[in-house]
């Protein structure tokens, strides 16, 4: 069986932001701290001993305080049950946590040549000694098999496949040190259990709905989709910033061509937004969209949920 525990759901800044005074921040610094969340990341694992953090998030030693599967085992000195990072993209929210896993255990990267060359090229990331934290580049369109430190299989299957999205921020402007071709900024994973045949999705940036994408996720058991915003333009109106949802390369929650409108009567069991700006009002209980979203199926979900498939 897969276990996926929900390590962190909400977008870069996490919830409360530490600069931001928006209504979700200011609730979530006072009356409601259930509405503090941890930036995006998911631990997924097959067998329950090894697992794999599927994107590694500024509050990664946080999350890994807070979740006892991740610890060190009993009577170990040195010991992870972390056996691999997957990177879906370069993304600050999605990088920095590697940093917090500086001290000499070993794992492995995978991510796709683009984020790997941004990891070459961002000094800081030799903390992490090759020797020791191995990189596997992620082919697109291949399904590959996760590995154990000891090489052995890990009975997880991922499958990698390119999504509408966009670059890392920081590169906006620059030349990537990856080239400049598009595919692989932002990748979507299908993960799946070997022994089971279980899997599910995991889309945190995705800029639209295709039909392609709509005939692959049809009928999936669980899927994890990009709930940054519940308007395109929610930064803007809130006086928040000057960025729409689809110029950071993220759909919006809400309207025609919206998520929640696009991934309607695909059978999908269970959908679970992920990546949730603290601007999106749909974090708020009992909020119209709050309501919208969960009628529709949607789960917003708090960190640390598990979900066994
Ligand atoms: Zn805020």
């Amino acid at each position: 069986m897969l276990r996926v525990v929900v390590l962190g759901a909400a977008a870069g800044g996490g919830i409360p932001q530490w600069n931001c005074g928006c209504p979700v921040c200011q609730a979530a610094r006072n009356e409601y701290p259930e509405l503090q969340s941890t930036q995006a990341s998911i631990a997924i694992s097959a067998d329950g001993e090894h697992w794999f953090l599927v994107n590694a998030s500024p509050d990664l030693r946080q999350q890994l305080i807070a979740t006892p599967q991740l610890h060190p085992k009993p009577g170990a000195l040195r010991h992870s049950p972390i056996a691999g990072v997957i990177l879906t993209n370069g993304e600050i929210d999605a990088v920095a946590g590697l940093l917090s896993m500086r001290e000499g255990s070993p794992f492995a990267i995978y991510a796709h040549p683009k984020v790997l060359a941004i990891l070459q090229s961002n000094s800081i990331f030799n903390v992490l000694n090759e020797k020791i934290v191995a990189r596997v580049a992620i082919e697109i369109d291949r399904v590959f098999e996760l590995a154990l430190p000891d090489g052995q299989p890990s009975g997880i299957e991922v499958e990698a496949f390119t999504v509408p999205g966009k670059g890392a921020w920081y590169l906006e402007g620059k030349a990537h040190p990856g080239g400049s071709d598009g595919a692989g900024d932002t990748l979507g994973l299908r993960i799946r259990d070997k022994k089971t045949n279980r899997h599910f999705y995991f889309i945190a940036a995705c800029a639209h709905v295709s039909a392609e994408l709509k005939s692959r996720l049809a009928g999936a058991p669980l899927l994890f989709f990009d709930g940054t915003v519940w308007r395109d333009d929610e930064l803007v109106a809130a006086g928040l910033g000057t960025k729409t949802g689809q110029s950071m390369g993220h759909i919006a929650m809400s309207g025609t061509s919206g998520a929640i409108k696009s991934l309607a009567g695909l059978d999908i069991d269970r959908k679970v937004f992920l990546h949730i700006n603290n601007s999106n009002p749909a974090l708020l209980h009992g909020s119209e969209e709050r309501s919208m979203a969960e009628n529709a199926g949607w789960q917003i979900p708090a960190d640390g949920t598990e979900i066994v498939l």
